[in-house]
């Protein structure tokens, strides 16, 4: 049995990702436990949209439901309004691999989804749910169980659902310590960072000094540690010294895989809360605002205005120098008329400017006798018909740029993982 399930945390405290390892426990044993990450811009998410799926076998149907049911009513943080858990259960037989169930996952990471939605599926492939409050969760459940019944029984389609992945360990933490402060020794996980980068990434964040892989929120999560291969994360962990564990649980994951971005026909077809790569020419130069964030925009067939927001930090100097006539290629979501930057990728830079000629006799900058009249030089009178083209050095060179790991959103594909491209990674 596949088992999907999304929405039981709220900001005060849990983690879906927790009933994972209970379930771990209650259930003896589970395979494939898959963290699959739906669209970042969805408003009703609580951190960063997660949900949780995973194959149960060795139990009968009816017991497995109970125990994740049972489970779900004990630990789901239903006293927040924005908290609606659901949970699916597909059935091992389940064979129905329409288009309908396999579109369903990626248009969750891509787009919107209505309950109803989910609960037509449901209805019509006679999938049995359950949930709490407003049922919602079972949008995320549905995606998930199915992201698991893909990947473990039809491999060859895996591609529709999870075309890329990572994997994740996730450590939680006793449960009279939630809510306290988190012991964990803080050079121990630089230091697996620098023997395990770059098969592990995002652990810190080597310029802003900071324990990327350490939430600060009340969940359960002790530490994260993201890499490419379950034996990557386990060697990390392993070398990182932390205050005692309830247990770990390493999953499979679409985090790191630029799933959510989409490569559109058109400008034009841009649509609020959905995630794109443009490719365009700078036409106008990046300006700062108050508090700290760069705006400029390009243009293909529109124009489209892009940010670098402060909590970018550094990944703003790059952007900062950005001339118009640059080629670029921007990667991040279009929310509020304004593409937010997660990674840019600069294809060509404009390396001559034109200038004013320069008197050939006193070597000054000639002045423009107005438009289309030529230059004179108002000193020695001489004239030219136009300007001069002069090479311009630039600080910043072609290739992909990202935002630093602190500022990274959990689906962004790290540049370190882009081999055999022109990359500057972050770290
Ligand atoms: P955490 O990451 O800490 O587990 P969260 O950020 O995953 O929390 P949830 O509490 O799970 O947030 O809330 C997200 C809600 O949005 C869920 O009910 C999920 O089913 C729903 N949802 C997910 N993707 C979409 C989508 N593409 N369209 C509409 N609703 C969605």
């Amino acid at each position: 049995m596949f088992i999907g399930i999304d929405d039981t945390d709220s900001p005060d405290g849990m983690c879906t990702t927790y009933l994972g390892l209970v379930l771990k426990e209650r259930l003896e044993s589970i395979e494939n436990p898959i963290l699959y990450r739906l669209n970042p811009n969805v408003r009703f998410k609580t951190r960063g949209n997660a949900s949780i799926s995973m194959r149960a076998q060795n139990e009968n149907n009816k017991k497995i439901k109970k125990i994740v049911k049972d489970t779900i009513k004990e630990f789901a943080m239903v006293e927040c309004n924005n908290t609606n858990p659901g949970v699916v259960f597909i059935d091992e037989d389940f064979n129905s691999i329409t288009e309908e169930i396999l579109s369903f996952p990626l248009k969750c990471v891509r787009s919107f989804v209505d309950i109803s939605d989910a609960e037509n599926i449901l209805e019509k492939y006679s999938i049995d749910s359950f949930y709490l409050g407003n049922g919602r969760g079972r949008i995320g459940a549905l995606a998930s169980a199915i992201v698991c019944l893909v990947d473990t029984i039809y491999p060859e389609l895996r591609y529709r659902v999870l075309p890329d992945h990572t994997y994740e360990l996730l450590a939680y933490r006793k449960k009279e310590r939630w809510g306290e402060k988190r012991v964990v020794d803080v050079e121990s996980v630089f230091k697996a960072d620098e023997l395990t980068y770059p098969s592990t990434w995002d652990t810190v964040d080597t310029v802003n000094k900071e324990l990327v892989c350490v939430p600060n929120t009340k969940c359960p999560v002790l530490l994260g540690v993201r890499g490419e291969s379950e034996k990557a994360v386990i060697s990390a962990f392993n070398m990182m010294k932390h205050e005692p564990i309830e247990g770990w649980v390493v999953y499979k994951t679409n985090q790191g895989t630029d799933l959510h971005i989409q490569n559109p026909s058109s400008n034009i077809d841009l649509k609020e809360g959905e995630s794109y790569v443009v490719r365009g020419r700078v036409v106008s130069e990046p300006s700062t605002i108050r508090g700290g964030h760069v705006f400029f925009t390009i243009e293909n067939e529109k124009e489209v205005k892009c940010a670098a927001f402060e909590p970018t930090k550094q990944f703003r100097n790059i952007v900062r120098e950005l001339r118009v006539g640059d080629e670029v290629r921007v990667y991040g979501s279009y929310i509020e008329n304004v593409l937010n930057l997660e990674k840019i990728e600069i294809v060509s830079l404009v390396n001559h400017e034109l200038r004013n000629p320069l008197c050939p006799k006193c070597g000054k900058s000639m002045k423009s006798k107005g438009n289309g009249k030529g230059y004179e030089c108002v000193k020695c009178g001489t004239y030219a018909n136009s300007k001069r083209v002069v090479p311009i050095e630039r600080p910043i060179s072609v290739g992909l740029y990202e935002v630093p790991p602190c500022a990274r959103r959990h689906i962004s594909k790290p540049l370190v993982r882009m081999r055999g491209k022109c990359v500057h990674p972050m770290r």
